[in-house]
C-alpha cells in the first residue's frame, strides 16, 4: 500500500505543480495557454485528490487559494473580508446536487434563490466612505489585492459619489462590452500592437494598467452584484442587495431573476444559454444564489468558496485543437481571408470545423502554421476564431500559411489596393466569389433577410448564369428554380414568397443591403433619416451626403463612386423597377416627427406578427425595443403566454401595459399630436 500513497503523492505534486503554472499564466500574464475547462478538469481532479487523502491536504495547495500575485507598480491592499471566488458546476445534473445538498445543509425543504449572470470580467472591490469613492481593490489572491483606484475613477458607471452618505463596500466586476473590444483590437490592429484573445484579457489588461490616461481611452464598463455587511444597511436578502446597491448609483444588471424552483431555476439557464451572444457583455455562465442572507450566514464559506453560491458555466467556448490545413476564401469585397480547417472538435454546442484567421497579417504576427496546436475561442462571435498557437507542442514538420500568387476561386491577380491595407484582394471585378458574397450580405438578416435563400443555392444561381447582381433576384420563377436540382416547386414557392417578403423592409437595411463600401447598418440608418428612396439617394452629392452627421469625405465619396458605376445604374433601375427602396416612409417622419421618438418598450409573450416585424416597426417610428424591463421602460407590450419576470418588473417599475390593438392605438393617436 505504501507505493500506492507514494504514487498518489507523486501525482498530487505534479497537478498541483501545473495547476500553479497556468494559475501564473492566467492571472499574472493574462496569456493562459489551455483552455478554462481543461483547467478546471485538473483543478477538479487535484480536489478529489486531496478529499480521498486528507493526509495529503496542504495549505499552500492552489486548492486553498483563489487567484493571482500581486503585479509590480500597484500599492497592494489588505481586504478586511476574504474575496472569496466560486465553485463551478457544468452540468444540471451537478445543480441538482448542489441544490439537495444546500437543503440538507440549511435544513429546509426548498430554497428561494437569486440567479444572475456570469459577467466575464475582472472582480473588483469598491470601498465608499461618507458616499465618496475612497478605494477600488482587485480581488489578488482574495486577502491581498491591488489598489486600482485611479483607474476605475475612469470608468463612467462606477460613481465617485453616491446618491446617499453611507460607508459600504460592494463587490462587482469590471469588463469590456463587445462593441469595445472590438474597436479597441482594431486601432491596436492598425497601430501594429497585439490584439487581445477575448474581453475578459483586454478587461484585466486595461485595469491593472499604470498608464491611467490608457485607461480612458479604453471604454470600461461595470456591474456591481453584491452589498458587503447587508444586515449594516438593513438589508435582508439579495434580491434587496441589488435594489439598495442600485438605488445608491452602481449599475446592476437587470436579467437577475428570483427564482423558486428547479423548473424556474433550468429555464433561466436554458434561455440566457441561448442569448448569451445577443448581449453586448461578457458572460460565462450564470451564478446561483441563496437569496436569504440569514441562511447565507449559516451555511458559510469552502476554503475558496461561499457555500450559498454556484456558478454553472456555460460549455466551453473555448478549446484546443490542431490545424490540419488552411483554405482561403473570398469575400464580396474581393478580401482572401485564410480559414483553419481544424481536427474536429466541440464547442458550444456545436461540432467545429473551421476557424477564421482573420488576414495574411494576423498569421505572420501570431506566427500561426499548419500543424499547430492552437486556442480556438467563440468569444460572442458566430465564427470561431484561431487566437493562438501554442509553440511549446510544436514537433518541427509544421507548415508556414503563404499568400497565394493568385485568387484560389477566379485565377485572378490579388494584391492590396493601396499600401496601407492590411488585406489581400482578388482584383479581378468579375470574379464569382465576390458576386456570391455581394447576394449572400443582401439577402443577410440585417439587409433584406431573404430566408431560405443558403450560400449552396447562392452559388448555383451564379454558376448557372441566373444571378449576375442581387436585382436579378425579384425576376425568379417557379420554373427556373424549380429546374434546379434539389429544388422542388414547393421550396421554389417559399423563396419566392420570402423574396416578395423582402420588399417590405424599411429603407436603411435597403441601403445596408446594397455593399456600398464603408456603409454598414449602422451609417445606413443615419443616411435613411435624410434620404427616402433610392432614386433621391443615387443622386445626391458628395456634399449634400456631406451635410448628414456622421457621414464624412471618404464616406460620402465612396457613395457616389458606387452609385456612378454603369453596373451598379443598371442594378438600381432595376431594383426600383420592383418597387424596393421606392419611397415608404413619408419625409415628415424625419427623427423628430416619428410618432414613438424616446420611448422605449419591451415585448413578452406571442405575438399575431413575428416579434423582428413588431421590434422593426416600433424602430421605423423611433422607439427604442430594450429585451428586459427597467425604471426607463415606458410601455410593455403584452402578448399571449406573457414571461412572468417580465410583468412583475414592469408592476415594480410602473410601466404601462398594452396588447397589439393599444399599440395600434397609441401609435395613431400620437401620430395625430406630432403631424
Ligand atoms: P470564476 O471566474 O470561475 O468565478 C468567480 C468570479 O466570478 C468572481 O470572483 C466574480 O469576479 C465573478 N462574477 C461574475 N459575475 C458574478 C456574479 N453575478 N456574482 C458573483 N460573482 C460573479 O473564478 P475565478 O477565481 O475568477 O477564476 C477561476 C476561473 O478562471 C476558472 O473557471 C478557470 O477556468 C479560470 N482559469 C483558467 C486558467 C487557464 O489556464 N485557462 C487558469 C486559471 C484560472
Amino acid at each position: 500500500m505504501k507505493t500506492d500513497i507514494e504514487e498518489v503523492k507523486k501525482n498530487i505534486e505534479t497537478l498541483r505543480k501545473k495547476i500553479e503554472y497556468h494559475n501564473y499564466r492566467y492571472y499574472t500574464l493574462n496569456d493562459p495557454v489551455i483552455t478554462d475547462y481543461e483547467y478546471d478538469t485538473l483543478l477538479k481532479e487535484l480536489i478529489d485528490l486531496e478529499n480521498k487523502y486528507p493526509q495529503l491536504a496542504s495549505p499552500t495547495s492552489p486548492t486553498q487559494r483563489v487567484g493571482s500575485k500581486i503585479l509590480d507598480g500597484f500599492r497592494s491592499v489588505k481586504h478586511p473580508f476574504f474575496m472569496y471566488s466560486l465553485d463551478n458546476v457544468y452540468s444540471m445534473d451537478e445543480i441538482v446536487e448542489y441544490d439537495k445538498k444546500t437543503r440538507k445543509l440549511s435544513n429546509l425543504p426548498s430554497l428561494e434563490y437569486v440567479c444572475e449572470l456570469k459577467i466575464d470580467g475582472l472582480s473588483i472591490r469598491l470601498r465608499y466612505e461618507n458616499g465618496k469613492l475612497a478605494l477600488a481593490a482587485t480581488r489578488g489572491d482574495g486577502r491581498i489585492g491591488e489598489d486600482v483606484t485611479e483607474n476605475v475613477k475612469r470608468i463612467r458607471t462606477i460613481p465617485l459619489i453616491l446618491q446617499k452618505n453611507v460607508d459600504v463596500d460592494v463587490r462587482g466586476e469590471v469588463y469590456m462590452s463587445y462593441t469595445e473590444f472590438k474597436r479597441l483590437n482594431s486601432i491596436r490592429q492598425r497601430q501594429g500592437l497585439s490584439i487581445f484573445a477575448n474581453p475578459r484579457n483586454a478587461a484585466a489588461g486595461t485595469l491593472r494598467q499604470l498608464d491611467t490616461s490608457e485607461v480612458s481611452k479604453r471604454h470600461l464598463d461595470s456591474f456591481m452584484y453584491s452589498l458587503e455587511f447587508p444586515e449594516k444597511h438593513g438589508v435582508k436578502t439579495q434580491w434587496e442587495s441589488l435594489k439598495y446597491i442600485n438605488g445608491l448609483g452602481f449599475k446592476v444588471n437587470k436579467e437577475s431573476e428570483l427564482i423558486h424552483d428547479f423548473e424556474e431555476m433550468k429555464a433561466y439557464f436554458e434561455k440566457y444559454e441561448k442569448l448569451r451572444n445577443t448581449l453586448d457583455y461578457p458572460i460565462d455562465g450564470v451564478v446561483i444564489k441563496v437569496n436569504d442572507i440569514s441562511i447565507q450566514s449559516s451555511l458559510g464559506f469552502t476554503s475558496k468558496s461561499p457555500r450559498w453560491a454556484i456558478a454553472y458555466k456555460f460549455p466551453a467556448e473555448q478549446v484546443r485543437t490542431r490545424i490540419t490545413d488552411v483554405v482561403i476564401q473570398v469575400g464580396r469585397t474581393g478580401i482572401l481571408t485564410p480559414v483553419a480547417k481544424l481536427e474536429p472538435i466541440k464547442l458550444a454546442g456545436t461540432t467545429v470545423k473551421r476557424a477564421s484567421l482573420h488576414n495574411f497579417d494576423y498569421v505572420k504576427n501570431r506566427d500561426i502554421r499548419i500543424g499547430d496546436t492552437v486556442l480556438v475561442e467563440k468569444a460572442g462571435e458566430i465564427i470561431p476564431q484561431v487566437i493562438k498557437s501554442i509553440k511549446e507542442e510544436r514537433v518541427g514538420n509544421e507548415k508556414p500559411i503563404e499568400i497565394p500568387n493568385s485568387c484560389p476561386v477566379c485565377k485572378g491577380n490579388v494584391g492590396k489596393i493601396d499600401k496601407n491595407d492590411v488585406a489581400i484582394r482578388c482584383l479581378n471585378p468579375d470574379c464569382p466569389a465576390k458576386l456570391e458574397g455581394w447576394i449572400e450580405h443582401f439577402a443577410s438578416r440585417k439587409a433584406t433577410n431573404i430566408k431560405g435563400l443558403g450560400n449552396k443555392l447562392i452559388a448555383k444561381l451564379v454558376k448557372n448564369g441566373i444571378l449576375k447582381d442581387p436585382s436579378d433576384l425579384y425576376e425568379l420563377d417557379v420554373e427556373t428554380l424549380s429546374k434546379l436540382e434539389k429544388m422542388g416547386e414547393k421550396s421554389a414557392k417559399h423563396l419566392l414568397d420570402q423574396i416578395e417578403h423582402s420588399k417590405e423592409i424599411p429603407f436603411s437595411r435597403v441601403i445596408n443591403a446594397l455593399g456600398i463600401p464603408m456603409v454598414g447598418d449602422g451609417i445606413a440608418k443615419i443616411i435613411a433619416e435624410r434620404f427616402h428612396n433610392l432614386s433621391e439617394l443615387s443622386n445626391a452629392s458628395e456634399e449634400e451626403l456631406m451635410q448628414i452627421d456622421g457621414v464624412g469625405e471618404k464616406v460620402a465619396k465612396s457613395i457616389v463612386e458606387f452609385f456612378s458605376k454603369p453596373r451598379i445604374k443598371r442594378m438600381i433601375d432595376k431594383l426600383i423597377s420592383h418597387g424596393i427602396g421606392t419611397s415608404r416612409i413619408a419625409p415628415e417622419f424625419k427623427e423628430k416627427a416619428k410618432p414613438l421618438n424616446g420611448l422605449r418598450f419591451v415585448i413578452t409573450g406571442t405575438l399575431s406578427r413575428p416579434r423582428k416585424e413588431i421590434e422593426d416597426r416600433l424602430a421605423e417610428l423611433g422607439a427604442t425595443v430594450t429585451s428586459a424591463v427597467s425604471s426607463k421602460t415606458d410601455y410593455i407590450i403584452v402578448g399571449k403566454n406573457p414571461g412572468s419576470n417580465k410583468l412583475s418588473k414592469a408592476k415594480l417599475f410602473d410601466v404601462k401595459s398594452l396588447d397589439e390593438n393599444g399599440l395600434e392605438k397609441l401609435v395613431s393617436q400620437l401620430l395625430k399630436k406630432r403631424l
